[in-house]
């Protein structure tokens, strides 16, 4: 073991993971991270997609359209708008002038064609902000290309627009090293917390787990995303976007020293009027003290945060001393529930990917009980449920849930 791998775990081990105490009761808020509007390649309104969030029980709404914030001047043809429909009846204006009123939506024609003027967030977001109640997140999905095929990472909470390096002789992990410490750098400047995630790994199989495993600037990564064409289960060469997570995740603990991955669920939803990449397939509950920005940020920072397909859990907890994971999942009508807890051991085989992410234990039913076995670099729980997604993005899609790594402090 080199000096650096004996320093590095004292440096990233000060905040601590979910440990409040069994009584206190625990708050979740639920958010979806990454959306697609009209201002980017997404087929409806801004304030539509935050209306269908609010309105779904979320309290927490992203849009993360690629490279372009909702500020300033934007202006959409009736043509394009129309085109992107993907089914007959009412589309996005006549489901926005249902919403909003006849006035609501402005006109304009440019060059002969006629079109819409979008609105920025800061006309509509006072429509649905409240404090402690309903929360409007900037974001932009920083869409660039690697020699490998696409890397976009989505940037929650930033003030400018990050832009791509549109530089496809780089590799993948010289492209994400280079956007996150941009990032980095506006966060110094702007002086709050950016969240960043790495989406859909396979998407044109553009980032690898030997990548996210090196590049340990970035802390999370979509393990699931609901967009239907992004190789989430892999194929037979390559793993699905659950084993990228143990890979790289095994990599940083074993060989690097460094903290594992963190899993969010989102939606990529780009889809509001039939269509395939549509809202409510995936989402994240944060534990937070507070609904604003910077504390959930902190709080999915310090790994108090789930990512969701469906299943709820009412109570997340994990002692370090003991090493006891315990969780209490809501009844869901008359569906029953099958936890894994996944991990690797210190034994395991690198060369032949031999006992990485593999099942430690299993329990049935809400409440859930496991040990971290000694042995094991880090251990996450994943929770299955017998019923189905309302609106799966894979085949036989169950509703499930993900915890974050623990146990490898
Ligand atoms: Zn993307
Ligand atoms: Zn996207």
């Amino acid at each position: 073991m080199g000096w650096l791998m004996r320093f590095i775990p004292l440096l990233i081990s000060l905040s601590v993971v979910v440990s409040a105490s069994a009584d206190s009761p625990q708050r979740f808020f639920k958010g979806n991270t990454h959306a697609h509007s009209l201002w980017s390649d997404g087929n409806d309104f801004p304030e539509m997609i935050i209306d269908y969030y609010h309105r779904n029980g979320y309290d927490f709404a992203v849009l993360s359209d690629h490279n372009v914030f909702a500020k300033g001047y934007r202006w959409q043809s009736l043509g394009e708008i129309k085109g992107r429909q993907k089914e007959h009846g009412p589309g996005a204006i006549e489901k926005c002038v249902a919403r909003f009123g006849p006035d609501w939506i402005t006109w304009e024609t440019m060059e002969g064609q006629r079109g819409v003027v979008l609105k920025p967030l800061n006309e509509y977001r006072h429509l649905f902000e409240a404090p402690g109640e309903f929360l409007i997140i900037e974001a932009e999905e920083i869409s660039d290309t690697s020699a490998s095929g696409p890397v976009h990472i989505n940037a929650l909470n930033l003030e400018h627009l990050i832009a791509p390096l549109n530089d496809k002789t780089l590799s993948t992990v010289k492209v994400m090293r280079q956007l996150l410490r941009t990032v980095q750098l506006q966060e110094k400047e702007i002086g709050r917390p950016i969240l960043t995630h790495l989406n859909h790994p396979n998407f044109y199989w553009g980032a690898s787990a030997e990548d996210l495993a090196a590049v340990v600037e970035e802390r999370f990564f979509e393990v699931y995303n609901g967009h239907p064409r992004i190789n989430h289960e892999g194929d037979e060469h390559r793993p699905s976007d659950e084993m990228i997570w143990d890979i790289a995740s095994t990599i940083r603990i074993a060989e690097m020293g460094e903290a594992p991955l963190m899993g969010v669920a989102t939606d990529d939803s780009h889809t509001y009027h039939g269509g395939d990449v549509s809202p409510g397939r995936g989402w994240v509950m944060v534990e937070a003290d507070d609904l604003t920005a910077d504390n959930l940020i902190h709080a999915m920072r310090a790994g108090d945060f789930y990512a969701s397909t469906g299943v709820v859990l009412s109570q997340v907890r994990y002692d370090p001393k003991t090493r006891i994971i315990e969780l209490e999942i809501e009844a869901d009508g008359a569906a029953e529930f099958t936890s894994e807890l996944i991990g690797t051991r210190k034994n395991y085989e690198e060369s032949v990917v031999q006992g990485i992410g593999e099942t430690l234990a299993t329990s049935i039913g809400q409440s859930v009980r496991f040990e971290v076995p000694v042995d094991a670099l880090y251990a996450r729980v994943v929770i299955t449920s017998s019923a189905e997604h309302s609106n799966p993005s894979l085949e036989d899609q169950h509703k499930q849930a993900w915890t974050q790594p623990v146990g490898w402090r």
